[in-house]
């Protein structure tokens, strides 16, 4: 089914679109193409009160009242809603974000998954009673937070909506779920499937708004009892700031410079392939993307040149071909920023050996860029370019690698340095890290994830 372009949206409140109070309109463009997507509605202050009295409203009727096995029932069956609408979904959220259709397949279907894992979940969990002797019983009783202020990021919103809305609602918790503004096509959708399943009016409303005027009020806001965030960890702050007066629970993911860590006796079959999928994988707007390599010097200059004749073969153009791999950026806008960083690290004396332009067309294309001689002080080593852009850092031994990696500044999302991915793959499997330094690299970033969604 083809996705009709040119189309209104409304914000989605109380079960049913509706036109924005605040009368705003945001003209969105597809990034790859450049031509126009969609015209949609965007929500003010006006508007958050109205969604969260729908969300209070629906709390303190039929969806307070909905049983967990009930809830897992209509998670299951929107579950079966994305699957049934995956193509209209897939192909919207490719024209809105620019991104390559094969990555948004995978998302989508991450997306379906979140809400059968949380739909299970909370099928099983049990509340609790434990005689402790004489006549005292204990018991514990599992309740909903209330309602919660959702604000999701621009890079991935159709996933990042699932994996908002499936423990919240799984919990019994009403949601008032914020989009970017650029990009809150699929995140309406969603809203409207939730209708359709038979979700009661109030317990899923969407209201797309930009950040610092509709998302503050929303985080501001007393008639809300918790705020998950994902994005940049500079906004992460400021949410941690505006949900202090009164104080509300915050759930933070944030922003990332991860490295991988490569060994001179890694195998190299392996480990070029999975470090370009980790940096490239989305264009390199991802906050797992794996944005610093650090080989270990013996291998430096042989890893250099086999990485980037792999990032040369990597198919980059219109994201709806099912063969294309690096679709376009967000938009001209945030290019122009990459290619900044990119321009800063020639500067401080980085070396581009692939890459380094725009690509061709309209859309907001930046070809796959490798920086080599990059030091962990240059700017590009320090900051989330958040685009295809990978910087190589050579390191002496297994400490120095690991100062590397965990080099202050990037202590955002230090604790999963990924690097022993490829390092199990070693040939000669040396002893892992001090007990204290593994500690610090072991976790997965998955396992990370779940405790963040967890809590
Ligand atoms: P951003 O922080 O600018 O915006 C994220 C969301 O917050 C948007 O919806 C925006 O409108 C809203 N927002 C902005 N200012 C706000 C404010 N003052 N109050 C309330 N809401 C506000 O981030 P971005 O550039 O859209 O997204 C990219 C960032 O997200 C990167 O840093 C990336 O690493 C991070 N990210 C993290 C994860 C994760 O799981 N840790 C996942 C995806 C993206």
């Amino acid at each position: 089914m083809a996705v009709a372009t040119g189309r209104e949206y409304g914000l989605f409140i109380n079960g049913e679109p509706v036109e924005a109070q605040s009368g705003e309109i945001r003209e969105l463009s597809e990034p790859a193409t450049g031509e126009p997507l969609a015209r949609v509605a965007m929500a003010g202050e006006a508007d958050v009160d109205r969604a969260v009295d729908a969300a209070r409203a629906a709390l303190d009727g039929p969806w307070g009242k909905t049983p967990p096995t009930e809830r897992s029932r209509l998670l299951h069956a929107l579950a079966d809603a994305m699957v049934a609408n995956r193509k209209e979904l897939a192909e919207l959220e490719v024209r809105n974000v620019g991104k390559a259709i094969s990555s948004v397949k995978a998302e989508l279907n991450q997306g379906v998954e979140n809400f059968r894992f949380y739909a299970s979940a909370i099928a099983s969990i049990a509340e609790r009673s434990n005689a402790i002797g004489g006549s005292l019983l204990f018991y514990s009783l599992k309740e909903p937070v209330g309602v919660v202020g959702q604000i999701v990021p621009w890079n991935y919103p159709l996933m990042m909506t699932t994996w908002k809305l499936a423990p919240a609602l799984a919990a019994g918790c009403a949601v008032v779920l914020k989009p970017d503004s650029a990009t809150p096509l699929t995140a309406l959708r969603l809203g409207q499937l939730a209708a359709e399943v038979g979700f009661p009016p109030g317990a899923v409303n969407i209201v797309p708004g930009p950040g610092t005027s509709t998302g503050a009020y929303l985080v501001r806001h007393p008639g809300v009892d918790k705020i998950a965030f994902t994005g940049s960890t500079e906004t992460g702050g400021e949410i941690m700031r505006l949900a202090s007066g009164p104080i509300k629970r915050i759930t933070l993911e944030l922003g990332g410079k991860s490295p991988n860590l490569v060994f001179a006796d890694a195998n190299l079959d392996d480990a070029i392939p999975s470090s370009v999928w980790s940096i490239y994988y989305s264009a390199g707007q991802s906050c797992e993307a794996r944005s610093r390599v650090l080989v270990e010097r013996s291998i430096y200059d042989d890893f250099v040149s086999q990485f980037s004749r792999k990032t040369e073969q990597l198919k980059l153009g219109d994201p709806l071909d099912p063969e294309t791999q690096v679709g376009s950026l967000i938009s001209p806008e945030h290019r122009d920023k990459v290619h900044g960083f990119v321009e800063r690290g020639r500067e401080e004396g980085a070396e581009v050996v692939t890459g380094g332009e725009a690509g061709n067309g309209k859309g907001a294309f930046y070809r796959p860029t490798v920086l080599a001689k990059v030091e962990s002080s240059m700017t590009v080593a320090q900051e989330e370019i958040f685009g295809p852009v990978v910087t190589v850092i050579p390191f002496d031994d297994e400490k120095d690698a690991i100062r590397i990696a965990n080099v202050p500044g990037h202590s955002v999302r230090r604790l999963q340095a990924v690097g022993l991915r490829p390092r199990a793959r070693s040939r000669d499997a040396r002893a892992l890290p001090r007990d204290q330094e593994r500690s610090r690299l072991d976790e997965p970033e998955a396992v990370q994830s779940l405790r963040a969604l967890s809590s």
